[in-house]
C-alpha cells in the first residue's frame, strides 16, 4: 500500500461463528480506540437493525460489554426497528480519554440473518452473508461521533475509521469463507472450520460463507479470490481481472493486497466492502463499479450519509472510463437536484440515483474533458493519495482540483460544490 494509515488508528479484533442453521451468527468484537479529540464515550452503529432489514428477518442484539473504563452502556434509537435495541450503541467511559490515550471494549452480539434480498445481510440455501455485521465504530478523526440515523434506503449511510482489523470466522466443516482480507483456513475438526485474515486498514468488514468453488489468481501486487459456482467461479475471475486492471490505469495501484468477491444469488447487484464484494447480480458494469469503490470508499473514505457523491459519483464515474460513458450525458446534467445533496434529502431512490449517480458521473466526465483528461485524472490520483485512509469531505475535492479552474466550474454548476 502506497500511503500508510494512521499509527493511531483502532485495532479491531472481530470473531463470528456461524451456526449449522446458517442464519445465526455469535459474534465478539475487541476494539483497541485511541481518539485524536477528547471523549467520554464510543458510539457504535448497529447497521442490522435497520427496519427494512429487520423486516426480512435480520437484526442485531448486543450482549456483555466490558472493559476497564467501561461505565455504563445505553442504545439510542437513531431510526432502528422499533421491536430492537436501537440503531446506536453508546458506551460510556467512567472519564474522559484523552488525545493520544486508548482505551479496550469487548463487545458480544447475536446477529441474525434473514431470507436473502438486496441486502447486507441473508441467507439462503447455499450461502449466508453479512456486512456491517458488527458493531461498527462511528468515529470520524478530526469530527467525533457520527449519530446519523440508520435510513430507511438501500444507500449506505455509515462514517468509520480505517482501522486494523483481525478477522476469525468459525463454520460448519465442509463450507467454504470468503471476507475482507481474503480467507485461510487455518484450524479444522470434523465439525467446525475456522478461517482468519488480518487487513491492515479496514473500515468495515464482509464475510459470506457458502459451498463456494474458488478460482484465484495473483494480478500485480493483488491476490484475487473469487467464489461462485462451478460454472461461474472461472468466467467471473476473468471480469474481475480486467476490470481492476484497467481501472488501475486510471487510480493508480488497487488500495489491498486482496480482493474477494462472493457471487451470490441474483438479488439485484453488488454491495461494496473493503476488499471485499457481496456480488448479486450484474455483469462487467456492476462488477467494475464495485471494484471501483475500493479507492472511493474503501481507500478515500466518506461520510456516506452526509457526502453520498464522494463514494458513488466517482465510483460510477470510474465505472464509465472502463465499460463507456452514460448513454446521454446532457440529459444527466440536466436533473434539477444537486449533487452534492446528502442522502436523506432526495424525494426518492430514483432521484438519489438520477442525480448522485447518473448527473454526479456525468458532471466528473465533463469535468474531465473540460480540463484536459491527463490534467483531470493527475488531480484525480493527487485526491486519492492525499486522502488516503482518511474520511473526506467536497473541500477535498475542491483543494484537488483548485489548479483545474474549468473542472471546479462544473462541480459548482452541477451542485456538488458550493457555487
Ligand atoms: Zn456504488
Amino acid at each position: 500500500m502506497a500511503v500508510q494509515p494512521a499509527a493511531d488508528r483502532p485495532v479491531i479484533d472481530l470473531r463470528f461463528e456461524l451456526d449449522e442453521d446458517g442464519r445465526t451468527v455469535t459474534g465478539t468484537e475487541k476494539v483497541r480506540f485511541t481518539p485524536d479529540l477528547t471523549t467520554d464515550e464510543l458510539v457504535f452503529r448497529l447497521t442490522a437493525n435497520q427496519p427494512l432489514s429487520v423486516a426480512a428477518g435480520s437484526g442485531i442484539e448486543i450482549g456483555d460489554v466490558t472493559g476497564d473504563d467501561v461505565a455504563a452502556v445505553d442504545f439510542e434509537p437513531a431510526g432502528a426497528a422499533e421491536a430492537t435495541q436501537g440503531g446506536l450503541l453508546v458506551v460510556r467511559l467512567e472519564g474522559d480519554l484523552r488525545p493520544g490515550q486508548s482505551t479496550e471494549v469487548g463487545i458480544e452480539f447475536q446477529l441474525r440473518l434473514g431470507l436473502g434480498t438486496f441486502d447486507r445481510f441473508g441467507h439462503d440455501a447455499q450461502t449466508s452473508w453479512w456486512g456491517s455485521g458488527h458493531p461498527l465504530l462511528a468515529w470520524e478523526p478530526g469530527h467525533g461521533w457520527h449519530r446519523e440515523p440508520l435510513l430507511e434506503t438501500l444507500g449506505e449511510t455509515a462514517t468509520s475509521p480505517a482501522a486494523q482489523t483481525t478477522l476469525s470466522v468459525l463454520v460448519p466443516a465442509g463450507r467454504t469463507v470468503l471476507m475482507t482480507g481474503g480467507a485461510t483456513a487455518v484450524e479444522a475438526d470434523d465439525r467446525l472450520t475456522l478461517w482468519r485474515s488480518t487487513t491492515p486498514a479496514a473500515r468495515d468488514v464482509s464475510v459470506a460463507v457458502g459451498d463456494f468453488t474458488l478460482a484465484e489468481e495473483i494480478v500485480g501486487q493483488t491476490r484475487l479470490i473469487v467464489g461462485a459456482s462451478p460454472q461461474q467461479a472461472g468466467p467471473l475471475l476473468d471480469q474481475v481481472r480486467v476490470a481492476l486492471v484497467a481501472l488501475e490505469e486510471y487510480l493508480g495501484p488497487f488500495p489491498f493486497d486482496t480482493l474477494s468477491v462472493a457471487r451470490l444469488d441474483d438479488y439485484g447487484g453488488g454491495i461494496e466492502y473493503p476488499a471485499m464484494i457481496l456480488l448479486a447480480g450484474g455483469g462487467d458494469v456492476v462488477i467494475t463499479h464495485e471494484i471501483a469503490h475500493m479507492w472511493f470508499y474503501g481507500m478515500v473514505g466518506d461520510n456516506q450519509a452526509g457526502d453520498p457523491w464522494l463514494d458513488e459519483a466517482f465510483a460510477t464515474y470510474a465505472e464509465g472510463l472502463v465499460t463507456g460513458p452514460p448513454e446521454d450525458p446532457a440529459q444527466a446534467l440536466a436533473e434539477p437536484l444537486d449533487v452534492g445533496l446528502p442522502i436523506g434529502e432526495f424525494p426518492s431512490t430514483e432521484a438519489y440515483l438520477d442525480t448522485v449517480y447518473g448527473k454526479g458521473s456525468a458532471m466528473l466526465d465533463l469535468a474531465r474533458s473540460e480540463s484536459g483528461p491527463e490534467l483531470f485524472d493527475a488531480a484525480l490520483r493527487c485526491y486519492l493519495n492525499a486522502n488516503a485512509w482518511r474520511i473526506a469531505k467536497p473541500t477535498d475535492v475542491e483543494a484537488a482540483l483548485r489548479e483545474l479552474p474549468a473542472a471546479l466550474a462544473v462541480l459548482r454548476e452541477a451542485g456538488a460544490l458550493p457555487g
